[in-house]
């Protein structure tokens, strides 16, 4: 690989760049202690076909650097593990916000100025959607809008500190950087792997491996990276190795499930004052509190909004006006709807905000300086008669994405055009109506620190106790916040594992930048997991946990605090580089705070922060700085907290300089701390990032990947013949085959009554709802289907049967997966043709040959103690299956409507002897004659 210096890319600024090797890593050099993987959202970026400047492909698997990241390049701080000299102000955390930010002033001038930088109403914006072509869309859009200097303001942001030693001068912003071949990468070179399960991980896989990490078999232990969609077991967090990261911590759920958090909260508010944790709406879990949900309904009234207690993407989710219309007995949880939501255009939206924590103790909290907002497609009625309406009272992005009237931005560089926007330009908006942004923000800040400083203790108590080491383990959230009217955040919920599904352009921009922040922030050691002598043996690590737990108690005692960390308390307050007095294990500990801020990112950190101390010790415990959870040590003062010994102080107090001046001085309100306002920068412009066409779509269904392609087209043909040719042999397809076509065929019918307006689709939404209210009960999983109110809207009709259909499917997949296919070993090469490529009608055409072939029985409905038919009239389209011609469109969603148990079907099954008049099978067809 060619290596340039800086200078060269001063002088020569149209040239491409080719990246060193050290230019992938953080920290040190390749194998060097400390040294972690540096990675960056471009390594995703595709060759945009508009663009007429050459790129040079350097890769054989097409991965290209465009002009920028789209949070910025990466300019890496060689030095940040040297402790004694990396001392991190105030100021320089600051400055370096302002550096890597748009100007604060300058946001503001753009929006008083820039008039085309108004926001577009959501109607506004949905005309200009429906009117204009995509191009002209994109030019009405921001980058339009913005002065040049702005987008070159952007491009200059760095992910990391300028400390002037920077490998990657400015200058490389107007270059095209040259990324390396997978196998060039460090993590290639180190053989690092990683290992996914039960998680949305496409692109997290993308990045991984185009950094040249290499993915494992889920019981792989060589592994540096795991990310599961799941808490991980206690003996897979016991066996960490040093190097080993896991994206959970043990007992996350105390913040994660509904009925927990709730739990956890109203604790603090009895122990702390329920004004200074009033942010989560009253919650009654069902049906043991259904009685204080009665009495308290008496005095303060409904509406009351009903969700199951570990459920997400509004499944399950209605609001009532009384507690009485909640089914008795149902395990869920009952919130007080809040009723006046801010609105913007009419329309009712909730916040999403990634907060990742990196420790629990000390607490390490950093938020993502970009989010999501998401809109409720109908316009929202304040009179609380259309609470049955879930596309004008629910904000979930899966259940308005079905409402003809959902607006999807093509456009990644558009933030602030339909039903789904970005913080920041969510922001601009509310600045631009005279809101107080910044207040805002702190009070947003403040609900992510509280609802976490109220879980702290379980999770710190069992991390000690099943995590080996400091850094194996780290959690992105996905907090759900909504706005009132009075500008009050309210948090609705924190998700484990959020979506990393990409469903937009904006989408993959916004989550391909948080994953790579996210991994430089938790740092993956540049440590080849084979390599015996860096993984310690397991007894080791057992010491290691012990060890741990060991200190926690010691730390909890405090007859163990000596003279000497009392000493270092009071000492160190002016002057936060003062180690001298430190333990090892001390210094360890702020030498990796201090190692990690410097990798954020895009990430804010707002615990610790210039003013955490001043807001939150109160609630800290004195002696382990672990968040109080019993009444028992309320009663200690402030000046014992500042004598003592704990984590949390230990990182204020050598992280956070100013620390004494911040806690003593108190000055009550001072201007809003300078990194309120990173949140409302504007994205940078955006280099074109795609992940291959039908990897970004949790529904994408078939044809979107070879859409418009002859060759597919002709395969597709090709598929379905040799596979009807097959059925009509008499081969049946198996469990499994014959559920995924039909899962398959639900699908492209949900993409298409929840894109269209038209009657036709109103009628099939009614067929759809008819089909699934008859079969839901033969799922595993239970499954109610609930019958949209008569006084709704075609539209908003069929966007509720849609979601509920996509419900059905989430399940119904789910079940094919665990289906066990003994009956087949090999691959029907032919079946998997048909189903890469295969449009609605092939796959009716191929279901309806299915259910001739079966008697009318459907393989794919029910199971065995409940078998469903699928009630053909024997007579007159029995035929279909012999002629030439294809079946009439969406027949099968008429006889889908009509399935009835097998026990009470209307028509006599057609005799099966066909099979023996037709010609021997074709060569290399996998069949396999199943015995009736
Ligand atoms: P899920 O995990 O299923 O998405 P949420 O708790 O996030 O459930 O709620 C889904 C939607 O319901 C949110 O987008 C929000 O619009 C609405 N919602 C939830 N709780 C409330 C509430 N207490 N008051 C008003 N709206 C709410």
């Amino acid at each position: 690989m060619k290596v340039k210096s800086s200078d060269a890319n001063i002088q020569s600024s149209d040239e491409n760049e080719d990246l060193d090797v050290s230019d992938w890593l953080w920290g040190g050099s390749l194998g060097s202690k400390g040294t972690v993987l540096f990675f960056r959202s471009c390594v995703l970026a595709s060759k945009d076909d508009d663009d007429d400047t050459p790129q040079t492909d350097s890769s054989s698997n097409g991965i290209y650097e465009d002009m920028m990241d789209p949070f910025g390049p990466s300019v890496c701080d060689w030095d940040s593990d040297d402790f004694d000299t990396n001392s991190e102000t105030d100021a320089e955390q600051e400055s370096e916000n302002v550096k890597r930010k748009r100007d604060f002033k300058g946001v503001l001038s753009d929006i008083n100025g820039a008039k085309t930088l108004n926001m577009p109403s959501i109607h506004k914006a949905s005309r200009l959607v429906q009117n204009l072509p995509k191009k002209k869309l994109g030019m009405s859009s921001k980058s339009s809008s913005l002065p040049s200097s702005i987008n070159h303001l952007e491009s200059e942001k760095s992910a990391f500190s300028a400390n002037g030693k920077n490998k990657m001068s400015k200058s490389l912003d107007q270059k095209r950087i040259v990324v390396p071949d997978r196998k060039k990468m460090p993590a290639a070179m180190l053989n690092i792997k990683y290992k996914t399960a039960m998680a949305e991980t496409k692109l997290l896989s993308k990045m991984l491996q185009a950094h040249g990490l290499t993915d494992v078999e889920s019981n792989s232990k060589d592994f540096n990276l795991m990310w599961s969609g799941l808490h991980p077991k206690p003996d897979i967090l016991r066996s960490l190795a040093s190097h080993q990261r896991v994206n959970h911590f043990p007992r996350s759920y105390e913040l994660t499930r509904k009925d927990k958090l709730f739990k956890n909260i109203e604790k603090m508010q009895y122990i702390c004052g329920t004004k200074n944790f009033d942010f989560i709406p009253l919650t009654f879990i069902m049906p043991v509190e259904y009685k204080e949900l009665s009495s308290v309904h008496y005095r303060i009234k409904g509406p009351w909004i009903v969700k199951p207690a570990a459920s997400s993407r509004g499944r399950g989710i209605y609001i009532v006006n009384t507690p009485d219309q909640i089914p008795k007995g149902e395990s869920v949880v009952v919130a007080k709807y809040i009723d006046k939501p801010l609105l913007v255009d009419g329309h009712k939206c909730d916040l999403r905000l990634y907060v990742c924590v990196t420790s629990f103790d000390p607490l390490l909290i950093y938020m993502y300086e970009e989010g999501l907002v998401r809109f409720a497609t109908v316009k929202y009625d304040k009179s609380n008669k259309t609470l049955w309406n879930p596309c004008m009272h629910l904000c979930n992005y899966s259940i308005n994405k079905y409402h003809s009237d959902y607006i999807k931005c093509d456009d990644p560089s558009i933030e602030n055009v339909g039903h789904k926007w970005t913080l920041s330009a969510f922001l601009r908006h509310l600045r631009n109506q005279g809101h107080d942004t910044a207040a805002l923000m702190s009070s947003i800040e403040d609900v992510v620190v509280k609802s976490i400083l109220s879980c702290t203790q379980s999770i710190a108590s069992a991390s000690r106790m099943f995590v080996p080491y400091f850094s194996n383990c780290f959690e992105l959230y996905g907090f759900d916040i909504l706005i009132d009217e009075t500008l009050k955040p309210w948090l609705l919920e924190i998700n484990l594992s959020p979506s990393l599904g990409c469903d937009s352009p904006l989408d993959v921009r916004l989550k391909s930048a948080l994953l790579a922040d996210t991994l430089n922030l938790v740092g993956i050691p540049a440590i080849d997991p084979c390599a015996k002598n860096e993984t310690l043996p397991r007894a080791c690590r057992s010491v290691n946990l012990k060890m741990r737990i060991k200190g926690c108690r010691r730390v909890h005692s405090a007859e163990n605090m000596t003279s000497k960390k009392r000493g270092f308390s009071s000492s160190s307050g002016s002057n936060g580089n003062d180690v001298s007095s430190l333990s090892n294990e001390e210094i360890r500990v702020v030498k990796l705070v201090k190692a990690q801020y410097k990798r954020r990112g895009g990430f804010v950190r707002i615990f610790p922060s210039q003013d955490s101390w001043k807001k939150y010790a109160q609630y800290l415990d004195p002696i382990t700085g672990v968040p109080v959870c019993n009444l028992s040590v309320r009663n200690v003062t402030q000046s014992t907290s500042l004598g003592s010994h704990n984590y949390n102080l230990l990182v204020h107090t050598h992280v956070l300089p100013n620390f004494d001046q911040t806690f003593v001085s108190n000055n009550s309100q001072s201007d809003p701390p300078e990194r309120l306002k990173r949140y409302e920068r504007i994205l940078p412009a955006c280099t074109k990032i795609t992940l291959d066409s039908n990897s970004e779509s949790e529904h994408s269904g078939p044809n979107v990947r070879n859409s418009g392609s002859r060759k597919s087209h002709l395969d597709s043909k090709i598929a379905k013949y040799h596979l009807k040719q097959q059925i009509q042999r008499g081969v049946h397809l198996t469990l499994c085959e014959s559920r995924r076509t039909f899962g398959m065929f639900l699908m492209c019918v949900l993409k298409r009554i929840s894109n269209s307006t038209s009657e036709q689709s109103a009628q099939h939404a009614d067929l759809i709802l008819r089909f699934l209210k008859k079969v839901s009960h033969t799922l595993k999983m239970p499954y109610t289907i609930k019958t949209p109110a008569q006084k709704m809207s075609d539209k908003d009709k069929a966007a509720v049967i849609a979601k509920q259909l996509n419900d059905f499917l989430h399940i119904y997949h789910r079940e094919t997966d665990m289906c066990n296919d003994d009956s087949v070993n090999e691959q029907n090469a032919n079946f998997s043709q048909f189903l890469y490529c295969a449009s609605e009608a092939d796959l009716e055409e191929i279901l309806l040959a299915v259910l001739r072939l079966e008697g009318n029985v459907a393989p794919f409905i029910g199971d065995r103690t409940s078998p469903m038919c699928v009630d053909i009239p024997p007579s007159s389209s029995s035929s279909n299956v012999q002629s030439k011609d294809a079946p009439l469109r969406h027949q099968l969603l008429r006889y889908l409507a009509y399935v009835t148990p097998v026990h009470s079907r209307r028509f006599k099954p057609p005799s099966p002897e066909r099979s023996s008049s037709l010609p021997p099978l074709p060569i290399g067809c996998n069949e396999k004659k199943k015995s009736k």
